[in-house]
């Protein structure tokens, strides 16, 4: 038998399987296929049975939060038979399958055979069912009880030199009462080390919101979306990573709205939209959705709302008072004139260019924008990921407040956030930089005062343990290798720790490329039923639009060693704080109303948080933009001016940006195919631009690396297959985290620090075996 020990097992996914087909992409989302393939997903993993319990209560009001994304849940009527997607279906199947990992997985498969399968391969084999230790220098996974595991981690974690030797990652699935105790624990263990997947996805989004308005999310609601005369996406593909969202668009279109997509790839569901819980969907009569689709180049975005905003200037000066809201802007803004001043540096026609957008489209766009005012813009990665990100999405605002969209119904900001509880933890305090109020109200509350320092973001965080100065990493769900950029870099950063451990519920890349130590602590789903002194528990979870609502799994776990987050959470402070502590860890542990009622102490917002979390539907939190109220430093929302960055690439660069498939959430990988793309059985592609591919000397289906240098470092991506599509020239996307290689780690985001996952430049060769 090979020496397993010696090898390093893969970071990265196996190279290409090389069965791809290919068809025409398709142009409307959801229709029966999509009920069709839910169907096969949910029932391949679990019997009928299982498979309609879940279902039937997947993001019902008494049922539990879709651990998918973040869209809401209607506030009134909800189907009682199908109030989710195919995505969230695939997400139900992923979870509630009742494949597990046993003792024996585990002693049959070591590491580095598990490192070799793919990602999709990986994720098939089942749910984690007992906690599991890697020893030091061991090549296999060996069972351990709770108790031990608990005692280890506090043997680690209180013999660091330093409490910021260790890192608290939070991943989007975590509930507000994990989250609450996680930073809790963290905090009064001594470390504002809290990094969380909103540094690689929203933080863009939160530091402009918070500079322009005053609150780092949306102002919008689900019902606004019925009343808006215009809605703008930009950066996103909801068919895919929020499918819910097509019927709040397909209504806004029924009710005479507009809807202009951006976009650097046309995505099926912005096209046209099949509504399976329709009589018509059903019959498979499509709605087409954009009216305006703007293709936009890779980081186009800032020069694109920059020549809307021109153009409606020499309207609005034209005819004063005609164009935009003057009242609004008096009365709640601040640095008009700037803003004004700003742009008028720019030449309309240059801006048009840099966007790679014509004249007649920039016009049409502006025209529409003109006569309406109550707009709502959303987006997500393809602003967030950028450079200039934090600019690009004040510009957004900037738009809206030339409108006096923000603060009336059918208008405002709409972030679209990509887990469940993503937006929960930040509120609960999963935040490596917390405000100074939110560390006081802790200190007020429980009698200790946390540490005043600012802790390590995501990208922080990795350069800590590359550099020795990290040590234990603890990850609160997600996968965390598989998330981050710079796969290698990253990698060799987890090895270099002594212990690294992941609470989750499915065995990913992260639990594979370790520190010294490993173990996997194996916790409830969402859907799990979750059980303490005999009564079922239920958790509290946090939608895009704010809505703060119960989520009650009901299905029997596939083990008895699962643990609630909570739990584990509490178990583990007591375990590793002990006597030190002045946090009432065991009180905590006898039911999650405790934790809400401590919450509620801490957090403003969370008056009666028990009794309104028990409100069918939730209660909303407070959101000033909303009403029309800006807590910023002077009370208004203010205007920005920023520059446009033009990036010129040498004529054999190309731009990148990384996103999903189909069969994909996240970093979780449902199966090979992205169906609306056209793309089958493979997911090491890159889309191109043909000329580009002609232009390069290469042909379609063409097998190439992908390289660049940064840094003066060489990043290779090996054997991806060439694709044609519909994109704009110099551009290219490719699926993550296969390419994640490809993100130098010190390219991150001005002011976010988010890494440029949509801007990374690159160069093509032939693949050589
Ligand atoms: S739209 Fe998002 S939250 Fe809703 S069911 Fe689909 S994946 Fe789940």
């Amino acid at each position: 038998m090979d020496n397993q020990q010696d090898k390093k097992p893969n970071a990265e996914n196996p190279e290409s399987l090389l069965n791809l087909k290919l068809t025409k992409p398709k142009i409307v989302a959801a229709g029966i296929p999509a009920v069709l393939s839910s169907a096969k997903h949910v029932f391949g993993e679990m019997d009928l049975a299982r498979g309609m319990k879940a279902l039937l209560a997947l993001n019902q009001k008494d049922g539990f939060d879709c651990p998918g994304c973040a869209w809401p849940d209607p506030d009134g009527h909800r189907s009682k038979i199908a109030e989710y997607c195919e995505n969230g279906a695939k997400a139900i199947a992923e979870e509630a399958t009742t494949k597990k990992l046993t003792p024996q997985f585990f002693k049959d498969n070591s590491v580095y055979e598990l490192a070799r399968l793919n990602d999709y391969e990986i994720g098939k084999k089942g749910r984690v069912a007992q906690p599991m230790y890697l020893p030091e220098g061991a090549t296999h996974y060996q069972p351990i009880s709770w108790d031990d595991a608990f005692t280890r981690i506090a043997v680690h974690l209180n013999k660091l030199s330093s409490p910021d030797e260790a890192v608290f990652y939070t991943s989007g699935r975590t509930g507000n009462e994990a989250a609450f105790l996680y930073q809790l624990f963290a905090r009064e263990y001594g470390t504002n080390n809290l990094p969380d997947c909103s540094n690689m996805c929203h933080e863009s989004s939160g530091v402009a919101l918070n500079e322009s308005v005053g609150l780092g999310k949306g102002s919008v609601k689900l019902e606004d979306f019925a009343k808006a005369e215009v809605i703008i996406i930009l950066g996103q593909n909801p068919g895919t990573n929020h499918p819910r969202m097509l019927s709040a668009l397909q209504e806004a279109k029924e009710n005479g709205a507009t809807i202009i997509s951006v976009n650097p790839l046309p995505e099926t569901g912005l096209i046209g939209f099949s509504n399976p819980q329709t009589v018509k969907g059903a019959l498979g009569i499509k709605a087409r959705l954009t009216d305006i689709f703007l293709q936009v180049k890779l980081n186009g975005d800032m020069a694109l709302l920059k020549a809307i905003e021109l153009l409606l200037l020499e309207e609005e000066e034209r005819a004063p008072g005609t164009v935009f809201d003057q009242e609004f802007i008096k009365e709640r803004t601040a640095g008009y004139e700037e803003f004004v001043k700003g742009i008028k540096r720019y030449n309309v026609e240059e801006l048009a260019a840099a966007a790679g957008i014509s004249m007649d489209q920039m016009r049409q766009t502006a025209e529409v924008f003109k006569k309406k005012s109550k707009i709502i813009a959303c987006w997500a990665m393809g602003l967030t990921q950028h450079k200039n990100a934090v600019d690009t999405i004040k510009e957004v605002v900037n738009l809206l407040l030339l409108k006096g969209s923000i603060g009336k119904p059918g208008a405002g900001t709409c972030p679209v956030r990509g887990h469940s509880n993503v937006q929960g933890d930040r509120t609960m305090g999963i935040n490596e930089k917390a405000p100074q109020k939110f560390l006081d109200n802790i200190e007020r509350v429980y009698g200790f005062r946390p540490p005043q320092h600012h802790g390590y973001d995501v990208v922080e965080a990795i350069h800590a343990m590359h550099e020795g100065k990290a040590k234990v990493f603890i990850a609160m769900g997600g996968n965390f290798l598989s998330a981050t950029p710079d796969t290698v870099y990253t990698a060799e950063a987890l090895r270099r720790t002594d212990l690294t451990v992941h609470v989750s519920t499915k065995l990913n890349r992260s639990h594979l490329v370790t520190g010294k130590e490993a173990m996997i602590l194996p916790c409830c789903g969402h859907t799990d039923l979750d059980m303490m002194n005999g009564e079922a528990q239920f958790i509290t979870c946090e939608n895009s639009m704010g809505v703060v609502q119960m989520s009650k799994g009901s299905l029997k776990p596939i083990s008895e060693y699962l643990l609630g987050e909570p739990l584990i959470v509490a178990k583990l402070a007591k375990a590793t704080l002990g006597d030190r502590s002045k946090v009432n860890w065991d009180l905590y542990m006898q039911h999650y109303d405790y934790i809400r009622n401590d919450i509620e102490l801490a957090i403003p917002g969370f008056e009666d948080y028990n009794k309104r979390a028990r409100i069918l539907g939730g209660f909303y939190l407070p959101n000033g933009p909303r009403e029309g109220k800006f807590n910023t430093f002077n009370g208004k929302a203010n205007f920005t001016t920023s520059d446009v960055t033009f990036t010129k690439l040498a004529p054999d660069e190309l731009m990148m940006q990384t996103l999903r498939s189909h069969d994909q959430f996240n970093t979780t990988i449902y199966g090979l195919n992205d169906r609306y793309r056209g793309v089958f059985n493979e997911r090491r592609v890159i889309f191109m631009n043909e000329k580009d591919i002609t232009r390069l000397g290469f042909a379609a289906g063409d097998l190439v690396d992908l390289y660049n240098y940064h840094g003066g470092k060489e990043r290779v991506a090996h054997k991806f297959i060439i694709i044609p599509f519909s994109i704009p020239e110099q551009c290219t996307a490719t699926y993550f985290p296969e390419t994640n290689v490809l993100v130098p780690i010190d390219s991150t985001a001005d002011k976010s620090n988010t890494p440029t996952s949509k801007m990374v430049i690159l160069k093509l060769r032939k693949h050589v075996e």
